[in-house]
């Protein structure tokens, strides 16, 4: 019974390189701290395929590079009270955007594929075989309410921690002075 009164809490994967979730791992024993005081719900760690619904603190990884992340972001948006963007990709597009100057996909894609379009995953011929990919990649906070922003590529550990020490506590958090991007 108790484990239903503890916060429930989730990590997100979006169009990241996964290193924000990595550094979450650093936290090595505190996981095991805050296994105690969270009831983690959903997370690429885990082996679940439906974002639940009534979570309480979801910190979300990565821009919104493809239809599937804007997809899942939205709905992740819509059954969270508490949304984190977790990582400069998340906060500010980072790497993940790096792609944006060059005006859409296709170049992006042609330098790693050739220009032979059907060998291009999700292109033509190969429509429908991975999501398509957004013409511009977005930060959350382009798309949806953002609550807080955790920023770091990656976040350090010891950040990840205090943060969800504090809302996992229902705390208000201030990050002046304790969160830099990069
Ligand atoms: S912020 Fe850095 S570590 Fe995190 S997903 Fe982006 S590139 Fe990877």
């Amino acid at each position: 019974m108790e484990s239903l009164t503890r916060p429930r809490v989730a990590t997100v994967w979006l169009g990241g390189c996964s290193g924000c979730h990595m550094s979450l791992l650093d936290l090595d024993e505190r996981l095991l701290d805050l296994a105690e005081r969270m009831h983690l719900v959903y997370s690429p760690f885990m082996d679940i395929k439906q974002f639940p619904e009534h979570v309480d603190i979801a910190l979300v990884e990565g821009a919104v590079a493809n239809e599937d992340n804007a997809r899942l972001l939205r709905l992740v948006r819509s059954r969270t009270a508490v949304l984190v963007a977790f990582g400069d990709c998340a906060v500010a597009g980072n790497v993940t955007a790096l792609r944006n100057p060059l005006g859409d996909p296709m170049p992006v894609l042609a330098r790693s594929y050739g220009t032979d379009t059907s060998r291009i995953p999700g292109v033509g011929a190969n429509a429908g075989s991975v999501p398509p990919l957004v013409p511009k990649v977005h930060m959350l906070r382009s798309l949806v309410a953002v609550d807080y922003y955790l920023p770091g590529c990656p976040p350090p550990a010891d950040l990840i921690f205090f943060v969800l020490s504090e809302l996992v506590a229902g705390r208000t958090l201030n990050l002046q002075s304790r969160a830099t991007l990069g």
